[in-house]
């Protein structure tokens, strides 16, 4: 179950070339190096993933994680190791912040792929709640991403409840059917409106695209294109990714557009096409 710790494995990892330690540049520093290494990547995995709407594509699957973190685990799974510490097995399945990136076609290739950051959320992503429109907008970027014939998903783990975490965003739910908007249940909780950093994401372009820094950004949210200039990552266009919008979310939605999140107007509208899933109003923001 944990023979990701046995350093044999990291070895043949690394030798086969499916575990690389990159700087903040992206640059592979596996084979030494005097930079400081920042992300470990492990892959990549092929993955079939099955469409919404039927059919299924092969994507290439890298998980990522601060090499901060992959270190610290690395130094928890010696003492286990070493001195038979079963105390301390528990910290290594839960202590690192893994993300992912799901690549198709020749991305590496490529002149300026498609690519969408997106923010890990368990209830719309995996439950399919309508609280907010992230499953939507993840189905739909696959679709795109496969229309095209190459691009990327890039999957933030950290980022639940814009950076709060789980706990904290169920907190925030309970505020919100109470009256907050979305933005005032964080800040009443002490915590900030949006603390995700998406700096991450343009390492892992880096690094996969090695000086190809370009990228079309499918995207709503300002915050993510600054992150990824910051980054070093030429944002050529932004698309939109305005789906997935319903009575439940309207609320939702609306105080993200005041917020600088470009939903055009009039897509909150009931009956417009941004607002695809006609149900009775719940009269409150879920
Ligand atoms: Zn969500």
């Amino acid at each position: 179950m944990f023979s990701y710790i046995d350093p044999s494995v990291v070895d043949l990892l690394l030798r086969e070339k499916a575990l690389r330690h990159v700087d903040r540049r992206g640059r592979d520093l596996t084979a030494g190096g005097g930079e400081q290494p920042y992300l470990s990547i492990l892959g990549p995995v092929p993955m079939p993933i099955g469409l919404e709407g039927g059919g299924e594509a092969t994507f290439q699957w890298h998980a990522f994680v601060r090499h901060s973190e992959y270190d610290l685990i690395g130094e928890v799974a010696e003492r286990v190791r070493r001195d038979e510490r079963r105390d301390l097995v528990p910290l290594l399945s839960t202590f690192m912040q893994v993300s992912s990136i799901l690549t198709h076609g020749d991305f590496a290739g490529a002149e300026a792929p498609l690519v969408r950051v997106h923010s890990c959320c368990m209830t719309s992503d995996v439950f399919g709640s309508r609280r907010c429109e992230c499953g939507p907008q993840l189905h739909e970027s696959f679709r795109r991403i496969v229309a095209e014939g190459v691009g990327a998903v890039i999957y933030m783990s950290s980022h639940e409840g814009r950076g709060i975490g789980l706990w904290a965003k169920a907190v925030t739910y309970l505020l919100q059917d109470m009256g907050q908007d979305t933005y005032e249940a964080n800040t009443a909780l002490g915590l900030p409106e949006d603390s995700r950093d998406f700096s991450d994401a343009a390492v892992i372009l880096h690094a996969l695209r090695p000086d190809r820094p370009v990228a079309r950004l499918l995207t709503n949210n300002p915050l993510k294109e600054e992150d990824l200039r910051r980054g070093g990552i030429q944002v050529s266009e932004l698309l939109p990714l305005v789906v997935g919008f319903s009575d439940h979310n309207r609320r939702y939605m609306a105080a993200k557009r005041s917020k600088g999140h470009r939903i055009p107007p009039g897509a909150l509208d009931p009956g417009s096409p941004g607002a695809p899933d006609p149900e009775p109003s719940d009269d409150e923001e879920r």
